[in-house]
């Protein structure tokens, strides 16, 4: 086989297993444990698993594969962590009040040590370590600096290695009062490693500066910051994996209003499964903020018509921020 044919195939069969690990942690399986770990995948997921477990093994040499293995053998040494915590019914969004909320979030003062090194980046296909509420959760003084550092060469979910040129994060002032939420970077975000830069994002810039605001004074990020392979909706696993440093940004940002780009975004943003035709127009809730639903700009440039309830949207998020004492 070829240098490039055989590259293909290794990381597609690197994509194959982030599938397949995962399938094999439920079963309680430690891949790559033992010298026998290739027979014991094969035992357990059968010959399509063991051809990637064979691969692995005789590719030290592929960097993905060796990131592989690195995370696989440090995953074996982390000592068994407890049960997980009994699930809480998450609370519905829909009907919390903002009292509680912000009770849940409180205002912290970022700090940071002076002489803290970042944490290593970190590289693992395997999903959570800790239980997925508590990776949501703002750590006590933490920077957006600090997420980026804890992002690092992500390959925590299958769009690492669907082509992503870029990790895409969240980018604007750190003092914003208005922040956008979009779905996940396309052809240009995934080129610059900006969020909203290509098409979409000048239309997006269009209606920022609709409401008397400049790109400069608003935050922007997406629930999904690799590029999904021809433009697919990520998966629910996909967003539920990345959401938890969004949620992180938003806890250090705090801003008055959110407003959601288009449907995939807002079901992910607001574990809703109502559909963005429905919910677009009314403030909802989250922790506290105000989060206007709207359509994706891409979808505005599909359909030009929909861009009056997009300004109806927009005009009521412009209108709440007036009310609204600056505190920052
Ligand atoms: N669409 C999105 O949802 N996000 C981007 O960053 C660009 C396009």
């Amino acid at each position: 086989m070829g240098n490039e044919a055989s590259r293909i195939e290794l990381l597609s069969l690197a994509e194959e297993v982030g599938e397949s690990l995962s399938y094999l942690r439920e079963l309680g399986v430690e891949f790559l444990e033992s010298a026998d770990a290739t027979e014991t995948v094969a035992a357990v997921t059968g010959e399509f698993d063991s051809r990637i477990a064979k691969t692995i093994a005789t590719r030290p040499d592929e960097p993905r594969f060796a990131a592989l293995k690195r995370n696989a053998e440090a995953e074996a040494r982390v000592p068994k962590t407890p049960p997980p915590r009994e699930e809480t019914t998450p609370p519905d969004i829909l009907s919390q009040t903002a009292s509680t909320e912000i009770a849940e979030m409180p205002k912290r003062k970022p700090v940071r040590k002076p002489d803290a090194a970042p944490p290593p980046p970190q590289e693992t296909l395997f999903g959570e370590i800790t239980p997925k509420d508590e990776l949501s959760l703002p750590r006590e003084g933490e920077t957006f600096e600090d997420i980026r550092n804890d992002i690092g060469e992500c390959m925590r979910c299958p769009l690492c290695c669907e082509g992503r040129t870029k990790i895409v994060h969240s980018e604007g002032n750190a003092k914003a009062r208005l922040m956008f939420v979009g779905e996940a970077p396309g052809a240009d975000e995934d080129v610059s490693g900006r969020p909203f830069v290509g098409r979409a994002g000048q239309l997006l810039n269009k209606i920022i500066e609709a409401i008397g605001m400049k790109r400069d004074d608003i935050f922007i990020g997406n629930v999904n910051r690799c590029r999904p392979a021809n433009n697919r909706t990520p998966t629910t696993a996909e967003a539920a994996t990345c959401k938890p440093f969004l949620l992180r940004e938003i806890a250090i940002l705090r801003p008055d209003v959110i407003v959601v780009l288009g449907n995939t975004a807002m079901k992910n943003l607001l574990d809703t499964k109502e559909g963005i035709t429905k919910l677009r127009g009314t403030f909802m809730d989250y922790k506290g903020i105000k989060v206007m639903p709207t359509f994706h700009p891409a979808y505005l440039l599909r359909d030009p018509s929909k861009k009056r309830e997009a300004w109806e949207d927009m005009k009521k998020v412009r209108e709440y921020l007036n009310q609204t004492k600056a505190d920052k």
